[in-house]
């Protein structure tokens, strides 16, 4: 049998291998292991002594300071809980600015004095870590001669234990700043944004007459999609283990046309590989609920229930990492990139987010009671302004070389962000703004002035699918993130707007009540306020469609493309204005982000064009001259001339995307970005436009790569 035929069916042929769950009821209340690997407040109180345990939450709820001796009772518990486990290695986890996990290792053990090993773990370790930092991307902020970087244990995200055929290792969750304080993780910036969010929202509250809440915590709840390929195919193709997408392959017969995948049923691999990284992920306290076949073949999505958005970043970046590594156990891998599939829908992340206090009040919830609605109606307008306003860093916070294949193609939201609001929600605005009800409202509900506004329906109106930013009855969904991403800077963005918006309108509702207007009367004024000054970013048509293309460019809206027209967004006057008022990040913090975040694009851009340069010559070309030399011995003059010509033009645009490989001279920055897109990548594109057309005619036994119709369809 040819090479590949076999490949396929040894493929087919899975069984449930070493990783099966065994024979435990997961129905049984207690045999459920939610949880069975955090640090959690309930293991916690039970382990800490009861004083300690207390000034632990007194400093988790009210921001008391840490000190050694509180620090010292905490490292002793968790050790002890961590041996138990299982654990013999500690290390603090953090998140540098590539957006990825980093980890080192410290063994708990070390020699004792009559040669024994002692098991030791101080406050000081748990606290402070200081990784090597020199080879971590800090662009600029520290020089590499001076590289010390500090993780700082973050006790509000719960340390937990990962598990290993071989061990475990007990993780804890830091933040990593340079030695001068300044932040070189994603985690640091969303803190401050979550206290700058909770400062401006609480102050708000007040004047909207609540005399409760402390504190308000942004929420996340992420969609995460994913495609799941066989191991061998993944491992016969070099793009996809280089740059996580295949550079090559040919638009198979069949795709997702018969619309025959989508909630279709789970195919049995596919539902072992799901409850098992569910059952892992439960251990890790990441409360995951939903699981389902999405639109493309071998595409699936799992959802979690929200949580803060600190702890629902940490846990979306263990969600990816215990997702990869399950996928190994059945033969699978879990591929997160963007778009591995051209022509194949691509793969994202909805974000859904919201504000809620610490009472337990939903502020993105619509209410029962006018004055609840007009709350809720206050903060969706402040949502809407801060989404207006700035259009651009939010869709620059959502850049990155593999969205540069969804955003703006017909499949995912468009680069353009504009918010759907649903029917309902957009009827009451406008009541709001033209001081008339509308004939389908209940009359007499929405006069301007006496805003005795209807309970609003949960879910208003239809579900917009095209829509980059909608509101889905009690909370926005920010569709455009990208399936590999981190949610951390997306959310910091959200939050830091949000909360300078919230402030803008609480300061002329300050100011107008102060000034002697009726409390009502000046709360519906700004509301309507800001609604009419920010209506051109409201659409609730299809987002896909040319004709909003043009209408979005005439109403101003932006249409930043690719990742080098978005990232200077992050420099703008607004965005630094904003970041520094909420001392969220500094100008050069924000600058440091920007030139790593180029400096990526650039890097896998030249990665990704010298792996298609590589395969073509290398494993295509030959393919090509074989079947050249096959149709010319054969005497078929016709497909000898066919394939003569399609393999010369191949030759062309090799030769032609090994010339833009080479970087021309003293070329850097934005400037190179834009080199890489425009002569490095398009000459990748046409290259891969010949080498699909060959990988058509040349006989399947010569062609060395899987093809779509093999990866995508046999599991
Ligand atoms: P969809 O219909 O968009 O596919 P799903 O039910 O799959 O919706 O996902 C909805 C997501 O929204 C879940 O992850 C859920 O936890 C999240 N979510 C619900 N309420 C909130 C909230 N208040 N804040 C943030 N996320 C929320
Ligand atoms: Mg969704």
């Amino acid at each position: 049998m040819p090479r590949v035929r076999q490949t396929n069916v040894t493929a087919a042929r899975w069984s449930p291998n070493g990783g099966a769950l065994g024979a435990v009821d997961l129905t049984e209340p207690f045999s459920y292991p939610h949880g069975e690997n955090v640090f959690s407040p309930a293991i916690q109180r039970h382990r800490l002594p009861k004083e300690t345990y207390k000034r632990l939450q007194r400093l988790l709820s009210q921001g008391e300071a840490l000190d050694t001796s509180l620090a010292d009772a905490v490292a002793l518990a968790m050790k002890e809980w961590a041996l138990e486990k299982g654990a013999t290695h500690y290390t603090h986890v953090f998140q540098p600015l590539t957006g990825l996990t980093a980890e080192k290792h410290d063994s708990f053990f070390g020699p004792a004095a009559d040669g024994v090993a002692l098991a030791d773990f101080s406050g000081k370790e748990l606290i402070q870590g200081e990784p090597d930092a020199s080879s971590f991307p800090t662009g600029g902020v520290r020089a590499t001669f001076e590289a010390r970087g500090y993780t700082a244990w973050d006790p509000t995200s719960p340390a937990f234990i990962l598990e290993n055929p071989n061990g475990a290792l007990l993780c804890i969750p830091t933040a990593f700043a340079s030695w001068t304080g300044e932040a070189l993780d994603a985690k640091i910036p969303l803190l401050r944004s979550m206290d700058a969010l909770s400062r401006s929202a609480i102050r708000a509250l007040r004047l909207l007459g609540d005399e409760q809440s402390a504190r308000v915590f942004t929420t996340v709840g992420p969609e995460q999609e994913y495609f799941l390929i066989d191991e061998q195919y993944y491992f016969e193709r070099p793009d996809l283990i280089s740059t996580g997408r295949t550079l090559f392959g040919a638009k198979p017969p069949k795709g997702h046309e018969l619309d025959d995948h989508y909630f279709g049923s789970i195919p049995e691999r596919v539902l072992a590989f799901m409850m098992d990284s569910e059952l892992e992920l439960a251990k890790l306290g990441v409360p995951v609920k939903t699981r389902h076949n999405e639109v493309a073949p071998a595409q699936y999505e799992l959802a979690p229930i929200f949580e803060n958005s600190n702890v629902g970043s940490d846990h979306q970046q263990l969600t990816m990492q215990v997702m990869r590594r399950v996928a190994r156990k059945y033969g699978l891998v879990c591929l997160l990139h963007e778009k591995p599939f051209a022509g194949v829908n691509g793969s994202g992340k909805h974000n859904n987010w919201s504000m809620g206090t610490d009472t337990g009040h939903n502020l993105l919830e619509p209410g029962d009671t006018p004055a609840d609605n007009l709350s809720f109606l206050f903060f969706c307008a402040a949502v809407i302004q801060a989404v207006d306003k700035h259009q651009g860093l939010l869709r620059a916070s959502v850049a990155d070389i593999g969205q540069d294949h969804r955003l703006g193609a017909n499949e995912a939201p468009p680069a353009i962000i504009s918010i759907f609001l649903g029917a309902e929600l957009e009827k009451v605005f406008g009541a709001i703004v033209s001081g008339e009800g509308d004939p389908h409202t209940p009359a007499a509900v929405l006069g301007l002035g006496t805003p005795v506004l209807p309970p609003l329906p949960m879910h208003g109106g239809d579900r917009n699918r095209t829509s980059p930013f909608a509101f889905t009855g009690n909370k926005f969904e920010f569709r455009a993130l990208g399936s590999s991403m981190s949610l951390a800077f997306p959310n910091t963005v959200l939050n830091t707007i949000v909360a300078e918006a919230i402030d803008e309108l609480a300061d002329k509702l300050e100011a107008q009540v102060t000034g002697g207007t009726d409390f009502d009367e000046a709360l519906a004024g700004v509301i309507k306020e800001a609604y009419g000054e920010h209506q051109r970013v409201i659409f609730a048509g299809d987002n896909y469609s040319d004709e909003w293309h043009a209408e979005a460019e005439s109403r101003g809206l932006k249409n930043l493309r690719t990742t080098p027209d978005a990232l200077p967004e992050v420099l703008a006057d607004a965005t630094v204005a904003a970041f520094e008022k909420y001392e969220v990040l500094s100008h050069r913090e924000l600058d440091s982000r920007y030139e790593v975040w180029l400096e990526q694009y650039i890097i896998r851009a030249n990665i990704e064009a010298e792996t298609a340069a590589m395969i073509a010559k290398t494993m295509l070309l030959p393919a090509a001259l074989r079947h050249v030399a096959l149709v010319e011995a054969a005497g078929m003059d016709e497909l000898a001339t066919e394939a003569r010509s399609l393999t010369a033009s191949f030759v062309e645009a090799i030769g032609e995307l090994e010339v833009a490989n080479t970087y021309p001279d003293s070329v850097e920055g934005l400037e190179l970005a834009i080199y890489a897109r425009d002569s490095q990548l398009s000459a990748m594109a046409r290259m891969r436009e010949v080498g699909d057309e060959l990988e058509k005619i040349v006989a399947d036994d010569l062609w060395p790569l899987p093809k779509y119709s093999e990866i995508l369809f046999i599991k």
